[in-house]
């Protein structure tokens, strides 16, 4: 989707077009792969009080209508706008995230058919990024 025209996105995919809908989406235009804290605050420096629980109600919807995807990196999920499909590399100290082009990390197996139709490809890849490694810690 477009990150530009939340009200369009929201059209586009028939929902309702609500003042907490737009400020979700616009704060994950504005940061990818946010976790619900992050967003939380975003959303709140924008519109005022907004529970926790309604931000799970917006992302749910969002995620249903698949305006926004789930990221699945560990105990924090993530959340980003939909559009094109990557896949994802997680460092497993600091959990720094960034999306990789698919195949171009590691070499990807063939998906587990089991006679399902494959509509979508997850791939989530773990190891240290260069600052771990290094040992030099960033705030
Ligand atoms: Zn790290
Ligand atoms: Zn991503």
């Amino acid at each position: 989707m477009s990150a530009d025209d939340p009200v369009a996105a929201l059209r586009g995919a028939a929902l309702r077009v609500t003042k907490q809908r737009v400020a979700v989406l616009t704060a994950l235009g504005r940061h990818p792969h946010a976790d619900v804290d992050l967003l939380g605050r975003v959303v709140r420096a924008d519109l005022g009080s907004v529970s926790t629980q309604a931000l799970y109600d917006v992302l749910t919807a969002l995620a249903e209508a698949r305006l926004v995807r789930r990221v699945e990196t560990g105990p924090r999920a993530r959340f980003e706008l939909r559009g094109g499909d990557h896949d994802h590399v997680v460092c497993r100290s600091c959990e720094a995230i960034a999306d990789v082009e698919p195949g171009t990390a590691a070499p990807r197996g063939l998906p587990p058919a089991h006679g399902f139709h494959i509509d979508e490809t997850e791939v989530v890849h773990r190891g240290l990024c260069p600052s771990c490694r290094s040992g030099v810690q960033f705030p």
